[in-house]
């Protein structure tokens, strides 16, 4: 992840090592990626996790890797570092997340299945989860990212095309305060890179399309494990989120541009008001119907964009709900 701001972007480069060698630290030149001043111009890779290689496939790997100061010391655009201390610090109570990434396909400026001349196709309705050259666009691609995704092992656990054409959702979970973000940014590069063999863009964009058209979002599931054995813990958890300074607090690291998105419309709650409610799809926080039946399970955050930083989503949501659930 380099030092673009507001919404970091992803970088790689390519290491031939000798047989039988093992992934290790590296360097990069952080003034061509917002991380350095070009006289003090080196920073460091530092490998944290190793995925098979889709893409090349045989023997070779992805490498996730964390970016340092030449002192080992977390660069400042490292989000992750954060992340591993608080998930460390509530590893007992067992936090998983299940993070569902909306994104949008573009030709151009023109996200794929809006007419090639301008304008724009019919109106919402028959697209989300649809079948049939009408309503989809884009299934190669997307299936062919899932077969990666498998591929690489990471935990991928569903897709779905969106309400909006063009726009697609892939979903990452359950798994650990940091597995599940690092899974998610390895997700992403493969995603960028699939559609790049199609001379498409994938864009993270929140709100993609100005006017009458669902922005794209990433909705983060969450649970304890008290959470997944009874209720009570699961309204500690969204009382929690709601607390004096939590919402703001949550929303500023949820990603840019929150507030295009989180009007109050397109299935969103305003992003300045809290509120949590059973199945509730205008509700900051959702308690989905099925587990208000089973008095156990997850909640959904529904606020974090789709260009958020996964590091730092997981970790607000478990320091924040995790603290509560201690007491
Ligand atoms: P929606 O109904 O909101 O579209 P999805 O099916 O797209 O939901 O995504 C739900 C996500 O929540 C999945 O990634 C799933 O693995 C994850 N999930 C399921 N159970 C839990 C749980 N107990 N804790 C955290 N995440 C969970
Ligand atoms: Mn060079
Ligand atoms: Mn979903
Ligand atoms: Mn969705
Ligand atoms: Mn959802």
């Amino acid at each position: 992840m380099d030092g673009t701001k507001p919404t970091a972007q992803l970088r790689s480069k390519t290491k031939i090592l000798a047989d039988g060698a093992e992934p290790s630290i590296w360097g990069f030149d952080g003034s061509s990626t917002n991380q350095a001043e070009g006289h003090a111009s080196d920073r460091v890779l530092q490998p944290v996790l190793t995925v098979p290689d889709p893409v090349r496939g045989g023997d070779n790997v992805l490498v996730l890797c964390e970016v340092q100061n030449i002192d080992f010391t977390p660069h400042e655009s490292n989000t992750r570092a954060a992340n591993v201390e608080v998930a460390e610090r509530f590893a007992a109570q067992e936090p998983w997340f299940g993070i569902e990434q909306e994104y949008t396909l573009f030709d151009g400026e023109r996200p794929l299945g809006f007419p090639e001349g301008g304008g724009f196709p019919g109106p919402q309705g028959p697209y989300y989860c649809g079948v049939g050259a009408s309503n989809i666009v884009g299934r190669e691609i997307v299936e062919k990212h899932l077969d990666y995704c498998l591929e690489a092992g990471l935990k991928i656990s569903g897709i779905n095309a969106e309400v909006m054409p063009g726009q697609w959702e892939f979903q990452v979970g359950p798994a650990g305060t940091t597995e599940v973000a690092d899974h998610l940014w390895i997700a992403r590069w493969l995603l960028h890179r699939v559609a790049e063999d199609y001379g498409v863009t994938v864009s993270f964009g929140a709100k993609p399309v100005k006017g009458d058209w669902n922005g794209a979002g990433a909705h983060t599931n969450f649970s304890t494990k008290a959470m997944r054995e009874a209720y009570e813990p699961i309204i500690t958890a969204a009382e929690s989120l709601g607390a004096e300074g939590k919402p703001l607090e949550h929303v500023a690291g949820y990603g840019d541009g929150i507030q295009d998105r989180l009007t109050g419309l397109h299935e969103t709650a305003p992003w300045n008001e809290y509120s949590y409610g059973v199945s509730n799809r205008g509700a900051s926080v959702r308690i989905p119907w099925q587990v208000e039946v089973d008095q156990k399970g997850y909640l959904e955050d529904r606020r974090p964009n789709a260009n958020c930083d996964p590091y730092n989503v997981t970790r607000l949501i478990t320091d924040t709900c995790c603290t509560a659930l201690e007491k």
